[in-house]
């Protein structure tokens, strides 16, 4: 059967097309790698899935955003990392679920510039000074892909792992039907505790088990 039967043909306005798919065994449990691209570009994300989504209403989603200094250099300035285990966990332990794996590095300014912002959080900046002082909104991650990915995946409405309310709001004025939110596990450290404080006190992220972590 070709894939363009087993999902759903996107439309003109598409910004995304669906590029390859294949099992992928993994310590989560048995998912597929799906691949899209964005229409004209290069430019690849990836969801990982677990079980049947079309039609389904209520799937586990986590809709993530690349961070290699945490992901694969295992920096501890966030908590990236903890938060997408969490939920590949999740979707593995799940009969069905999703994760969405954006590739927009660094809220979406991209490794280089990522690391430049470092450089002056280094100095004091916290993570949307720094953003701005480099001469980027505070952050350019747009949720629109994930939503189509998703449509084109054909899942009905989803359960979304996340403490960030924009995401929430975004994705459903992407027509996407967020029915609940799933806390999304992250672990504060010496090195993270500002960065999530942050989160919390200027993006309204849900994080009231911050301080109680902290103080303990
Ligand atoms: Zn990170």
């Amino acid at each position: 059967m070709s894939t363009a039967r087993l999902h759903a043909v996107p439309g003109p306005t598409a910004l995304v097309e669906l590029y390859a798919e294949a099992p992928l065994p993994t310590r989560h449990g048995f998912l597929r790698a799906i691949v899209f691209r964005e229409k004209g570009t290069d430019k690849e994300h990836v969801v990982a899935v677990k079980g049947d989504l079309r039609g389904a209403e209520g799937v586990p989603v986590r809709v993530h955003s690349e961070c290699l200094t945490g992901e694969i250099l295992g920096s501890l300035k966030c908590d990236c990392r903890e938060q997408l285990e969490h939920a590949l966990d999740l979707i593995g332990r799940s009969e069905r679920g999703a994760v969405v794996y954006l590739r927009q590095e660094g809220r979406g300014i991209g490794l280089g510039n990522k690391i430049r912002a470092y450089a002056l959080q280094a100095r004091g900046a916290d993570t949307y000074e720094a953003n701005r002082a480099l001469g980027f909104g505070g952050d350019l991650r747009r949720f629109d892909i994930a939503a189509q990915m998703l449509q084109q995946l054909g899942v009905k409405s989803i359960d979304l792992v996340t403490n960030n309310p924009r995401k929430i709001q975004e994705l459903e004025a992407s027509g996407i039907q967020v029915r609940r939110r799933i806390p999304s596990i992250s672990e504060s450290n010496p090195h993270n505790i500002g960065y999530l404080r942050t989160k919390r006190e200027r993006k309204g992220h849900l994080l009231e088990h911050l301080d109680q972590k902290t103080s303990a």
